[in-house]
C-alpha cells in the first residue's frame, strides 16, 4: 500500500490540472450508503417508482413520503477524511474542481469551493410551475402541513433540486464538467461505479486528451484497465494516509 500511496501523491504533485470525479462511495464512510451495493439505498426497492421524473409528475406524494425518508440520512451526515483531503488539495491549488454525482453537499461542507454538482443537491427545491426557490428547511416545514409541499405564490408542487431518472443533467454544470475533463491532466475517480450516464463518459474524455486516471473504488469499473493507478480499497483509509503524508510533508523526503 505504501508504494501505491507514494505513486498517488507523485501523480498529484506532478499534475497541473487535477480534477476529481466523485460518487456515492465517497460518502459511505460518512454513514450514507451508496445505491447499488448490497444494503445500499436501493436494496429491496424499485428506484424508478420513487426517483423518476415520471413517477414524480404522476404522484409527487410517493417521493415525499418514501423517497425523502430514504434520503433523510443525507441531511445530517458529516464530511469524512476523503472530503477533507480534496478540500486541502484544492487549497494547495493541486485540485481544480470536484465534479460530483452526489447530492449530499459534503464536499462544500468540508471546504471545497469549486464543486460541480451534476445530479443536483438536497439543499433547495423549486416550484415546478413558477420556479420560485425554497430552502430544504422551508420545504421540510411545509411538509408538516401538506404533502407534497406547495408553492406560496402559485400552489404549484415544489420539487427538490435533484436530478431524477428521466431528467436532463443541468446544462451549465455538465458543460463545466466536460470542459474540466478535456483540460485536466489527471482525473481521480473516487467512490463511483461509473455506470451512470452521461457522467460515465467523463473519464473517456480525459483519457482521449492524454490525462492520467487514478481510480480509488472498492468495486471494479470498466475503466480499470486504462488507469495509471487503481486502488480497490476503502477510500477513507487511503485518504487518511495521503492527508497525513501531505500535512507532514513526508513526500519531500
Ligand atoms: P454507485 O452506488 O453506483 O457506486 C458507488 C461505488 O462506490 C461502488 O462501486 C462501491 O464499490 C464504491 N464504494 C462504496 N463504499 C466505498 C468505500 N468505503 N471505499 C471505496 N469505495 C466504496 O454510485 P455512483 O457511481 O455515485 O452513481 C450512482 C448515483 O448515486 C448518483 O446518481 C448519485 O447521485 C447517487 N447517490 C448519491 C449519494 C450521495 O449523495 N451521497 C448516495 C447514494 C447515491
Amino acid at each position: 500500500m505504501n508504494e501505491e500511496i507514494q505513486k498517488f501523491i507523485d501523480l498529484l504533485l506532478r499534475s497541473r490540472h487535477a480534477v476529481v470525479l466523485s460518487g456515492a462511495g465517497i460518502s459511505a464512510p460518512s454513514g450514507i450508503p451508496d445505491f447499488r451495493s448490497p444494503g445500499g439505498i436501493w436494496d429491496g426497492i424499485d428506484p424508478y417508482s420513487i426517483f423518476s421524473s415520471w413517477s414524480f409528475q404522476r404522484n409527487p406524494e410517493v417521493f415525499y413520503r418514501e423517497g425523502l425518508k430514504l434520503l433523510a440520512k443525507f441531511l445530517h451526515a458529516k464530511p469524512n477524511v476523503a472530503h477533507r483531503l480534496l478540500a486541502r488539495l484544492e487549497e494547495m491549488e493541486i485540485l481544480k474542481a470536484a465534479i460530483t454525482q452526489n447530492i449530499d453537499g459534503l464536499h462544500q461542507r468540508a471546504g471545497s469551493k469549486n464543486v460541480i454538482e451534476l445530479h443536483g443537491n438536497l439543499r433547495e427545491g423549486y416550484c415546478i410551475r413558477c420556479n420560485k426557490w425554497y430552502s430544504i428547511e422551508e420545504i421540510l416545514k411545509k411538509m408538516e402541513k401538506e404533502i407534497p409541499p406547495l408553492c406560496d405564490r402559485c400552489k404549484g408542487t415544489i420539487k427538490p433540486n435533484l436530478i431524477l431518472f428521466g431528467d436532463n443533467l443541468p446544462q451549465r454544470e455538465y458543460g463545466l464538467a466536460t470542459l474540466h475533463a478535456s483540460q485536466c491532466d489527471l482525473m481521480l475517480v473516487m467512490g463511483s461505479s461509473l455506470v451512470v450516464g452521461p457522467v460515465d463518459g467523463l473519464p473517456a474524455i480525459a483519457l482521449r486528451n492524454k490525462a492520467k486516471l487514478i481510480i480509488l473504488n472498492l468495486g471494479a469499473t470498466r475503466y480499470d484497465s486504462q488507469a495509471e493507478l487503481i486502488l480497490h480499497k476503502e477510500l477513507d483509509e487511503v485518504c487518511r494516509e495521503i492527508l497525513r503524508k501531505l500535512e507532514e510533508k513526508e513526500f519531500l523526503t
